[in-house]
């Protein structure tokens, strides 16, 4: 039995968990899952993000961003949104925010002004930045390293690359999101291989919920919808992956999000 263990990336505004939301975050806390950080990543899921934040205080918390999926939809009022989101307590992080050429769903132009913005904002606002990156690592890394000086910190989210480019993201200082990839003996073997080199100040958990339920889970679940309770089947992999106690992952993971997105002592 785990305990405190704060997902960093759970999209809970996402609408498969409209119907039982409040019994996905009972299950959250029944798994030693004590907060969660809801990521925004359109117009209208970072409004809802934060307003789920604002109802349950303490617990969760919100990220306001567009995601490069949507980057064509980043508008004026976009940039307007999040730049007032961000003034609420609740809302601890710009993003998510970056690039995916692996869909390309917007265009390229359109995701390197998107990403640029919100850069921009974390320059801005002092705030960490929840970050994207899938199959656009040269663009990624040329856009973000000059604003890196200028910005608190950031998180690769979701960190699904190789050897190399997780030596490069160390190097220019950024925390690692580990998701239930590492849980996938097909797709996440070469993650299985290299978590060990993140040192302990720098690693997250995350369950990226509804997405990437991880495939060790035993029993298997009836459906293949993610949520946060999952989150210790990702320490205990990563955990396994690193060699330490499934405790000491608990407790690094944790106090390296309290850290990164400035929470709040536990109430
Ligand atoms: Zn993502």
């Amino acid at each position: 039995m785990m305990d405190g263990l704060i997902d960093i990336g759970a999209n809970l505004a996402h609408d498969s968990f409209d119907e039982d939301r409040d019994e996905i975050m009972q299950r959250a806390a029944a798994a030693g899952v004590a907060r969660m950080i809801v990521t925004g990543s359109s117009d209208e899921s970072n409004v809802q993000a934060a307003a789920l934040a604002e109802a349950s205080s303490g617990v969760l918390f919100s990220t306001a961003g567009v995601h490069p999926h949507h980057a064509s939809d980043y508008t004026d009022d976009s940039d307007a949104l999040i730049r007032s989101l961000v003034k609420k307590d609740v809302v601890v992080a710009v993003g998510e925010c970056g690039l995916d050429y692996f869909r390309n769903f917007s265009p390229r132009e359109a995701q390197l002004e998107a990403f640029a913005r919100q850069l921009e904002i974390a320059k801005d606002t002092g705030l960490p930045v929840f970050l994207h990156q899938r199959d656009a690592h040269d663009d990624f890394v040329e856009t973000l390293e000059p604003a890196l000086p200028h910005i608190s910190r950031a998180v690769a989210h979701c960190f699904t690359g190789e050897h190399e480019s997780l030596r490069e993201y160390l190097a220019m200082g950024l925390y690692i999101g580990i998701t239930g990839w590492i849980c996938d003996e097909r797709r996440g073997k070469h993650l299985h291989d290299i978590a060990h080199i993140i040192p302990d100040d720098r690693l997250l958990i995350e369950t990226d919920a509804p997405y990437l339920l991880p495939r060790t889970l035993r029993p298997k679940p009836k459906t293949r919808r993610n949520e946060p309770a999952y989150l210790p089947e990702v320490v205990r992999v990563v955990a396994e992956a690193r060699a330490q106690s499934v405790e000491h992952i608990a407790r690094i993971t944790a106090e390296n999000a309290r850290r990164f997105f400035s929470l709040p002592p536990c109430e």
